[in-house]
């Protein structure tokens, strides 16, 4: 699971994701192990740029350029 906090209000609310799966900002949930594993990262970026969905993705999560 991977933890996320989205203003609520005045205030932040923890959002839970599991892993690979949208996260309250649009993007994908990567938890940190996948985020340490270059094999999975490269699957996943794979799988993004097979759907299209990729630039404001990638650059808004700073993995650079496909
Ligand atoms: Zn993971």
């Amino acid at each position: 699971m991977v933890s996320f906090y989205v203003p609520r209000g005045a205030d932040y609310c923890e959002v839970e994701v599991r892993c690979g799966l949208t996260d309250p900002f649009g993007g994908r949930s990567i938890c940190d192990t996948c985020a340490s594993d270059p094999r999975t990262m490269a699957d996943i970026q794979r799988h993004e740029s097979s759907i299209a969905a990729d630039n404001a993705w990638g650059a808004s999560a700073g993995y650079g350029e496909y």
